[in-house]
């Protein structure tokens, strides 16, 4: 039995049974999904092979556990479920053995360990409408989030309820749910949405983190640029169906047997920034779009709340940009937008120059 605590991270994935090729494999994968250049794989596998595993407290709060699910359900034993199961995951309430006392002992005896080092994870959501409403050990989920992100490095808010509030935080939001960083403002704080999130993504995070000693790039909502810089729609296999007006009207028609576009079944993937249409689903398998349904937009703020997932979005595509969020799109009203724009020389302007500002959509309004 390997030493998990004092060796590195190469020595503990050898002593797996993970091959050379399959560590260069997972480096070049990673690399890629981080928009690196190949040329930095060596500094990369390097790195990773140096280091040591960092200690990750894992806390759950309002949530249904389908962000674990998702990257303990990953094919096994793959080489990210490796990396995962050797980080020194001290504290997580789904995974470990120890309960109560002995539970909580061990989150505060890796907080003080590891003090000014540790990542905490979060998953879920934290409720500041009654602290009964998600407690454990006694202690609301804000008392929790706050005493252990304390001493943390940095939060890594796991999931789209952590992110941004998630389903607990739809309208009339019952239990007053806000997010990871609604709370943690002075820590730095780096939003993993999706809901799940995709299990790659997780641990395309954390080698990043092994291999830097940094966090990556975040865009406007703090998720990862590389993973969350592109739309799905801008990667989606179907897009040449969407470019030539062909959509599948009914989810058994003969364009959806022809693998048409699903933008007028409701697929939210012009409006969604995912990784989905790259790295895929179980094990690079397949992908949502690829079933045969449409993105509901579940890495983006406020999705649930933003008009129905089987309503087709009825703002030109053309006018919508990265810098627009479901909930301004649902604020404007889906349809409205489409048809009060006024402003559309200025929009077409700063189209030219890629971008059109939420500013320039709530003019038209
Ligand atoms: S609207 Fe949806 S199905 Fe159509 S191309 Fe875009 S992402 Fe793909
Ligand atoms: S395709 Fe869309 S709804 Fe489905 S998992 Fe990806 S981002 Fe979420």
């Amino acid at each position: 039995m390997v030493d998990t605590k004092t060796k590195t991270l190469g020595e503990i994935l050898r002593h797996s049974g993970v091959s050379r090729r399959g560590f260069l494999k997972f480096c070049t994968a990673t690399a890629s999904m981080m928009a690196l250049p190949p040329g930095m794989v060596p500094a990369i596998a390097a790195a990773l092979d140096k280091a040591r595993r960092p200690s990750v407290i894992w806390l759950s709060f309002q949530e249904c556990t389908g962000c674990t699910e998702s990257l303990t359900r990953s094919h096994s034993p793959s080489l990210e479920n490796l990396i995962f199961d050797h980080i020194s995951l001290d504290y997580h309430h789904t995974l470990q053995v120890a309960s109560g006392d002995a539970a909580e002992a061990a989150r505060e005896e890796a907080m003080h360990a590891n003090a000014g080092s540790y990542l905490v994870v979060v998953d879920g959501s934290i409720p500041l409408g009654n602290p009964g409403y998600s407690t454990t050990a006694g202690f609301s989920n804000l008392q929790i989030l706050e005493e252990t992100a304390a001493g943390a490095a940095a939060v890594i808010a796991v999931g789209t309820c952590a992110a941004f509030g998630g389903l607990p935080k739809a309208d009339p939001n019952p239990t007053g749910a806000v997010s990871v960083r609604d709370i943690v403002t002075d820590k730095p704080v780096i939003n993993v949405s999706g809901c799940p999130p995709i299990p790659v993504v997780i641990t395309g995070v954390l080698a990043h983190y092994l291999t830097f000693g940094t966090l990556p790039e975040l865009d406007q909502y703090g998720r990862p640029k590389a993973f969350y810089g592109t739309s799905i729609h801008d990667r989606c296999y179907r897009r040449p169906f969407y470019d030539k007006g062909l959509f599948a009207s009914t989810f058994d028609d003969e364009g959806a047997r022809s693998g048409w576009c699903l933008y007028k079944l409701g697929c939210k993937g012009p409006m969604t920034y995912n990784a989905c249409a790259t790295a895929k689903w179980n094990e690079g398998t397949s992908w949502p779009v690829e079933s045969g349904h449409g993105c509901l937009g579940c890495s983006q703020p406020d999705f649930w709340d933003a008009g129905g997932f089987y309503n087709a979005l009825s703002i030109p595509v053309g006018e919508l940009s990265r810098t627009v969020s479901y909930a301004t799109a649902a604020g404007l009203g889906l349809g409205a937008v489409a048809a009060g724009i006024n402003h559309r020389s200025k929009v077409e302007a700063n189209r030219r120059h890629g971008e059109v500002t939420v500013d320039d959509l709530e003019k038209t309004s």
